[in-house]
């Protein structure tokens, strides 16, 4: 009955061909089965398959199998949706985090005297393309990652903070739900430079950025907006939870100074939070009253945080 498989020619294949019959019981295997597994196939002849791959998922398996014999048409399986079926150890000169060979898995009704005998199980070996698709992959979702985030302060850069806030304003006005902004710029930062050098004022950004990241939450969305300027997209957060939020961010900033070359170098920022309300059309309107309360807390004397509309003095 396997005379069709038992040929010279699909022992030279470089993919597994495996029969077995209307029973799953194992007809035969070619030699890329015999190369691989490591059990002599005149022991295994007439055993289940699932004896002798017990690795193989029954219950998924054997509705696979039935519906080939059922429906007389072949079915395919590919490493994508299931990795491997039979833990075969792959041969393949390269590195993969994966212990077993990557298989496309295609089953054929076997077919002899006209009569459905079985299932042929066709096995080809994927690894190489599973392995590069995996590396590609993640070079893909590192470059995606690269192009939302500053070079310098290893927060989120202008343009993707700007596409955040564009869609957490959207979401916030059709739910009704809060949301806030503050935005800071660092005091006289012209200063420093001037003083330290390009390098130091490098450093107090780097600084800067990384000290209200370690105090925001998750759902914070913190930007670089421009040089010495940053923002925070504070979400289900009204203004008085943001007004705490920024007086944090302000003592964190000024808590200690930073060491270059020796030196201590203290530095502030000055800071103007807006909350979201029904008169602001857009993101870019939320931007501006935010915008408007920074230059408020810098012409009142900086290291100062002003809110939007104006309620208070600022603190
Ligand atoms: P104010 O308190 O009014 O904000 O004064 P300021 O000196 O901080 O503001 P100004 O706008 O006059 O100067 C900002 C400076 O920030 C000028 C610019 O060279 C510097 N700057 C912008 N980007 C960077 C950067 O990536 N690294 C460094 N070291 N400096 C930068
Ligand atoms: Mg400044
Ligand atoms: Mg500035």
């Amino acid at each position: 009955m396997t005379s069709a498989l038992d040929s010279p020619i699909i022992d030279q294949l470089n993919s597994g061909v495996l029969l077995v019959d209307l029973d799953f019981q194992l007809l035969h295997w070619n030699r890329f089965f015999a190369v691989h597994v490591n059990k002599p196939l005149a022991d295994m002849i007439g055993q289940s398959i699932f004896n002798v791959f017990p690795e193989l998922p029954k219950r998924w398996f054997e509705r696979k199998l039935n519906s080939v014999i059922q429906l007389g048409t072949p079915s395919y399986c590919g490493w994508e949706q299931r990795h491997h079926l039979f833990e075969l150890p792959h041969t393949r000169p390269i590195t993969t985090d994966r212990e077993f060979m990557a298989q496309n898995c295609t089953f054929l009704p076997y077919v002899e005297a006209g009569e459905l005998r079985g299932v042929s199980i066709l096995i080809e070996d994927v690894t190489d393309v599973c392995h590069y698709q995996s590396m590609l992959k993640a070079t893909m979702q590192e470059l995606e990652q690269a192009t939302r985030i500053d070079g310098l302060t290893r927060i989120y850069n202008r343009k993707h903070w700007e596409e955040s806030l564009a869609f957490e304003f959207t979401r916030a006005k059709r739910y009704q739900s809060d949301i806030s902004l503050l935005m800071f710029d660092l005091d006289h930062f012209k200063r420093i430079n001037d003083s330290y050098g390009h390098q130091c004022g490098d450093l107090v950004l780097i600084e800067a950025a990384k000290r209200v990241k370690t105090l925001l939450r998750d759902a914070d969305i913190f930007g670089r907006y421009g040089g010495e300027e940053f923002a925070v997209i504070l979400t289900e957060t009204n203004q008085f939870g943001a007004v705490e939020v920024a007086e944090r961010v302000r003592k964190a900033l000024t808590a200690r100074p930073v060491v270059y070359n020796g030196k201590e170098v203290n530095f502030s920022a000055s800071i103007g939070i807006a909350s979201f309300n029904s008169e602001q059309s857009n993101y870019e309107a939320l931007i501006a009253d935010a915008d408007r309360a920074l230059y408020r807390a810098k012409s009142s004397g900086r290291d100062k945080i002003c809110v939007t509309p104006t309620l208070s003095e600022c603190s």
